[in-house]
């Protein structure tokens, strides 16, 4: 009985704590779409996006991605700063599309969308306690990026 009731506290605290983790997310975004919003150029019309996580992201190897409609997709380990970089950058990425449709312009104008989303993150996080640390100069990033 003991058991059972360790097993079902555990249970329903994974859902729980996976909710939590849910709307915790969720509220980040609308906050740093706000600055997204506040920092760029990009207009701000449509509604913030969903953050989900994915084991995908780091099958990947990125911490993020964005491939299109209103999902920025993120690593499931990720918090502090390395989270709010992530998702402010993958805001910009869904800002440059505007929720829509990521085509053959992203293939071709590859590095212009990742240093101008580099760029912003760069801005906001210049902004935030602690965030100076993981600015990427234009070396680094362009490691990173292969531009
Ligand atoms: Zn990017």
């Amino acid at each position: 009985m003991r058991l059972l009731l360790l097993v079902l506290g555990m249970i329903a605290c994974l859902s729980a704590c996976e909710k939590d983790q849910f709307t915790a997310d969720q509220r980040l975004a609308r906050y740093l779409y706000k600055e997204a919003c506040r920092i760029s150029s990009y207009e701000c019309r449509i509604k913030p996006p969903v953050v989900r996580r994915t084991e995908l992201a780091a099958a990947r190897g990125m911490w993020g991605f964005y491939t299109g409609g209103n999902i920025i997709w993120i690593d499931p380990d990720i918090d502090g700063t390395l989270l709010w970089s992530t998702v402010f950058h993958e805001i910009i990425h869904y800002l440059q599309f505007q929720g829509g449709t990521v085509g053959m312009e992203f293939e071709l104008l590859y590095c212009v969308y990742e240093w101008n989303a580099q760029d912003y993150t760069n801005e906001f996080l210049a902004s935030i306690p602690g965030g100076e640390s993981y600015i990427r100069d234009y070396e680094v990033w362009k490691g990173i990026y292969q531009c």
